[in-house]
């Protein structure tokens, strides 16, 4: 008897090698145990150039429909792509257009396995990095100030009134101006996913920002932060977590002798370091989830890494690939895990929890990728093909479930 999906799960195909292990993985680890029901969004490069990418929208609207989704990785174009594969034009990047309308967070969160230690010693449990992915510099302006001159900031209210100008700088030398900005509405549903997701999870909080420096700007964060964690006071302290507000400086030093198990919510420019720091400080890519969650509670589940292009090329050759499948596993069984958990579906969500303790055992027992098998303790002496950890998953999955 198969396991019942009372509600659709929004699954979003991708690209490359990715694509191939999401087939395999459905074919091999998922349709044989559950009655999936999937709303299928092809997001591979070729049918968003042929939907003149409203598939991409498409599949956000599906996610805002139903509450969960699960996606593959996809190739983001640039203008060399757009000439080699013959495209309409250089289409947005997915994660980008899914992200602006869902107005999620992004949160990354390492697996950890027993035989791949982290780069710090004292981390035993994973670190989670929310990173707040609206303006700041990604939205600057700026420019090369090369002849002198005097730069101001002038904001005009459009209700009319008295101008208000600030001065930036006289330049008597050549030099280099930015102006940034954020909005109040995106930095408090920031806060508010954070602290859903850290009450949901039980870890404590931590914002890390530097407002010794900069008092109104980053100030802004801490404020915010901090009038939405005083609205659930009550629900802190009934799940047991603590909220610290730090300097990022403080929050930097610490993160590296602290055990870990605590949500880091990150400004932009620091949550796009504090991740790449993270994932490489716990082993591998292919062992970072990534989750994207909405204010109003939508769920998108993936893979922090992308398409994995280089293995793909070889893959086109004939030759076997070591591709680790974990973290894009880990979509599944996130998205399955919460799927169930939103429909009240305990044998959906206990299928999730088998086939996550499947895959870690299995590269616990020593049958793991070449990315693993390069800072593995005890070593791995030969790394397994994308085919035969996959084989010894199913395998494992299979001595579970009967
Ligand atoms: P990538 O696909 O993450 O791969 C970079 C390198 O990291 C790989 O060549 C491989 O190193 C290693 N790696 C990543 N995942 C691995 C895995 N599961 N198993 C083993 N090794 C793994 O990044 P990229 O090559 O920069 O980008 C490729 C495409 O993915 C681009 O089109 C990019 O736009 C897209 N992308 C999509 C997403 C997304 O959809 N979320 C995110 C990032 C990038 P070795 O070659 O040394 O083995
Ligand atoms: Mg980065």
């Amino acid at each position: 008897m198969k396991i019942e999906m009372k509600t659709p799960l929004v699954e979003i195909d991708g690209d490359e090698m990715t694509r191939i292990i999401w087939a395999m993985t459905k074919e091999r680890l998922l349709e044989p145990f559950i009655d999936l029901n999937l709303e299928y969004y092809d997001l591979s490069l070729s049918s968003r150039d042929e939907t003149d990418d409203g598939v991409t929208l498409a599949a956000a609207k599906a996610i805002k429909k139903h509450g969960v989704g699960v996606k593959c990785a996809t190739i983001t174009p640039d203008e060399a792509s757009v000439k080699e594969k013959g495209l309409k034009k250089a289409w947005p990047s997915p994660n980008g257009t899914i992200r602006a309308y869902l107005d999620g967070t992004i949160f990354r969160t390492p697996i950890l396995v027993r035989n791949v230690p982290p780069m710090m010693r004292p981390w035993k449990k994973p670190i989670t990095i929310a990173r707040h992915a609206y303006g700041d510099i990604f939205t600057n302006v700026e420019k090369v100030v090369s002849e002198p001159g005097k730069v101001t900031l002038v904001y005009t209210p459009t209700a009319g009134g008295q101008p208000e100008t600030l001065f930036v700088h006289e330049f008597n030398e050549p030099g280099v101006v930015m102006a940034v900005h954020n909005l109040e509405s995106s930095i408090r549903s920031f806060a508010r996913v954070c602290i859903a997701f850290s009450l949901e999870q039980g870890t404590n909080l931590w914002l890390g920002v530097k407002d010794t420096i900069s008092k109104t700007y980053h100030g802004r964060f801490r404020e915010i932060f901090r009038q939405e964690v005083e609205r659930r006071k009550e629900a802190f302290e009934a799940a047991g977590i603590a909220y610290e507000s730090l300097l990022i400086d403080d929050a930097v030093a610490r993160s590296v002798r602290d055990e870990g198990g605590f949500l880091w919510a990150c400004m932009n420019y620091e949550g796009d370091l504090m991740s790449d720091m993270v994932a490489s400080g716990f082993g591998s890519l292919g062992l970072m989830t990534s989750v994207l969650v909405s204010p109003d509670g939508k769920y998108e589940f993936e893979a922090a890494h992308g398409t994995v292009t280089r293995h793909y090329l070889r893959h086109l050759k004939g030759e076997k690939t070591s591709t680790n499948p974990t973290a894009t596993l880990f979509a599944w069984t996130g998205g399955l895990k919460k799927r169930g958990e939103l429909d009240d579906n305990p044998a959906l969500v206990q299928f999730a929890v088998a086939l996550e303790a499947a895959v870690i055992e299995t590269i616990e027992s020593g049958v793991a990728t070449g990315d693993l098998a390069a800072v593995s303790d005890p070593p791995i002496e030969r790394a397994s093909t994308l085919d035969e950890i996959m084989d010894a998953i199913e395998q494992r999955l299979k001595e579970k479930i009967s």
